[in-house]
């Protein structure tokens, strides 16, 4: 296993559509040890989430998981999931404001409105089908890492930059915020 380098903020990869995973793909034994370099890198930089093309692989592939985590401490905590060619099936028009920060985009956060609620189809590792529904914390990280497939940062998705916050003045005056969801 190894822990990737991440793609940052002006690297032209993080603005391309990315290509879905083929069950082919899925098969392959390179492909499941990236899938876990993945997962490693996720926890190794603390993130809560991770896109593929984040690290160098414009494919459709995310990697969610929270436990205890010290760059979101007040985070629920989230159980490993890989996903494949992640879709929704549907974002709900009520919304959730909440800070947000991303491996590629050193050093701020800033409040961005998503959805409440997602309902989600992909597969899992092994491409067989998953469908769920996520709300709150979790609903927030998939279209964060799903904006990522995308070619989208969460800094397209903020309304405007008054929020925009070093990640020590955030420390110093925003971790009391009820809104910080992640
Ligand atoms: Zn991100």
């Amino acid at each position: 296993m190894a822990i990737l380098k991440i793609a940052k903020l002006g690297n032209p990869l993080l603005r391309q559509i990315s290509a879905p995973v083929t069950p082919a793909e899925a098969q392959d034994p390179v492909f499941q040890n990236f899938l876990e370099d993945m997962v490693e890198t996720m926890r190794k930089l603390d993130g809560v989430g991770l896109a593929a093309p984040q690290v160098f692989e414009s494919k459709q592939i995310i990697v969610v998981e929270a436990n205890a985590n010290p760059r979101y401490p007040n985070a629920p905590d989230l159980s490993l999931m890989i996903l494949l060619n992640p879709t929704f099936t549907y974002l709900s028009e009520e919304t959730i404001e909440g800070w947000e920060g991303c491996l590629s985009v050193d050093n701020l956060r800033g409040k961005v409105v998503r959805s409440a609620r997602v309902g989600l189809k992909a597969f899992n590792r092994y491409m067989e089908p998953v469908e769920m529904e996520a709300e709150g914390f979790l609903a927030v990280v998939l279209q964060h890492e799903i904006d990522h497939l995308n070619g989208k940062v969460f800094l397209d998705r903020m309304k405007d930059f008054s929020t925009l916050t070093h990640l020590a003045e955030f420390e110093r005056f925003w971790t009391r915020d009820p809104a910080e969801v992640g």
